[in-house]
């Protein structure tokens, strides 16, 4: 949180819960932060230990072990998340989180929610979202993974890819096509469990090391009826409903990011001389952490906003989409000049900030590019 706290729509205490949460993620996350990039994984106690600290069901109704702190809290979480050191780790957590288990909590019957929601937010579960395919990203509708009506359920075939936590999964909330109908029509969901005909291989990526993406093969996988969610050929709506929170979570970890990086990059140019002074004895260097604070806090009060009214239950995809849009490239571009204020040591592995450059990059990317979040706008805003 920057000076200004409690910024609304945060109450004292949920600034009191961001203190702990800062606490847990410096002590218990942080320090393994490295280790684990350097592995390409995190263990998957990470996920029991965040459920011991309830931390995995903040918003989710007491009735499935959740606190029932709704969405503020774990709002409060995900910001703090991006203190950890490693933009795969809260990936990892943030798709069990923010954009798994939502589908199951919002759209699932009381069967599924106390078989697969419960259990993952007590960490026994890990969950995945597989919408993304091969040859269906920003163009969501054109997917292709087929499920064939069969006695008592779906048989399914396909492929996903770029899915996070793809490898360790134990279920992936799965996009298919019930219909050979085209475009948004035929779309449903199934909850996915691993085991016969469910193969993932993990794929290299640029940063987010530490997060298991992986491409995901079914091969004629029987899926009961049971593990229909939502309803049938509805799947396009529930894919869109869980866009707006999943865009809000990426808007505040790039809050929560650029804020880190500048504190490190603050701390680092008034400790570094250069030609007889500190780096920021240097006006261009002031000016330009000074236009970097404006940036970071701009990203700050337009996802708040968005925040609030996502809350409040507005209609907030224009905000959303604004704050989904504003941030990403904001927050690569503030930490690429967070780099760039380190000189070489920005380009060394030691000051983490080279890690937080790549993993930022994800963000204009992931969760619908910024050419998307313009055609959304555009259309809300009837052009
Ligand atoms: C690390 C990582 C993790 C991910 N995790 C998940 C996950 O857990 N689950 C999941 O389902 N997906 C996941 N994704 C997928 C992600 O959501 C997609 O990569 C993203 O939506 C873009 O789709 P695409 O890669 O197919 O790009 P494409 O759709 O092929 O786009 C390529 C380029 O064309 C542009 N473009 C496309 N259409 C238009 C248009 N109409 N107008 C202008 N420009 C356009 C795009 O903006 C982009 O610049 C992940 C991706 C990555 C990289």
């Amino acid at each position: 949180m920057s000076a200004a706290s409690p910024t609304p729509p945060f109450t004292p205490e949920l600034e009191d819960f961001r203190q702990v949460v800062r606490r847990y993620v410096e002590a218990e996350l942080r320090p393994h932060a490295t280790a684990w990039e350097d592995a390409k994984w995190f263990p998957d106690e990470v996920f029991a230990g965040l459920a011991e600290q309830g931390y995995l069901g903040l918003k989710y109704p007491e009735a499935y072990g959740g606190s029932d702190g709704g969405y503020l809290a774990d709002a409060v979480f995900t910001e703090e998340l991006a203190r950890c050191g490693s933009g795969g780790l809260a990936a990892g957590i943030g798709a069990h989180i923010g954009i798994a288990t939502p589908p199951v909590w919002k759209f699932g019957t009381e069967e599924q929610k106390q078989r697969y929601l419960a259990p993952a937010i007590r960490g026994e579960k890990i969950a995945a979202l597989g919408i993304t395919e091969p040859g269906a990203g920003s163009d969501v509708a054109s997917l292709r993974t087929s499920a064939r009506r069969e006695d008592g359920g779906f048989v399914v075939n396909g492929e996903k890819t770029y899915i996070t936590n793809g490898v360790r999964a134990d279920f992936i909330v799965t996009a298919v096509k019930t219909t050979a109908e085209g475009g948004h029509h035929g779309i449903s969901f199934l909850i996915v469990d691993r085991g016969e005909g469910v193969t993932s291989s993990a794929l290299e990526k640029m940063g987010w090391h530490a997060s298991d993406t992986a491409t995901i093969a079914f091969d004629d996988v029987f899926v009961p009826e049971e593990n229909l969610l939502g309803r049938e050929h509805e799947g396009f709506a529930l894919i869109m409903a869980n866009f707006q929170w999943e865009r809000l979570l990426m808007a505040l970890g790039a809050v929560g990011g650029m804020q880190v990086a500048l504190e490190r990059t603050v701390a680092y140019t008034k400790e570094r001389t250069a030609f007889g002074r500190p780096l920021t004895g240097h006006q261009a260097v002031r000016h330009k952490l000074a236009d970097l604070h404006a940036t970071a806090h701009t990203g700050r009060c337009v996802t708040y906003d968005a925040l609030r009214r996502f809350v409040d239950g507005e209609n907030a995809v224009k905000e959303v989409t604004m704050a989904k849009l504003f941030t990403q490239r904001a927050a690569f571009e503030v930490i690429d000049a967070c780099l760039q204020l380190h000189g070489g040591a920005g380009y060394m592995r030691e000051y983490e900030i080279e890690r937080m450059a790549r993993d930022a990059r994800l963000g204009p990317i992931g969760g619908g590019t910024d050419e998307i979040m313009r055609e959304i706008l555009a259309k809300t805003l009837s052009l």
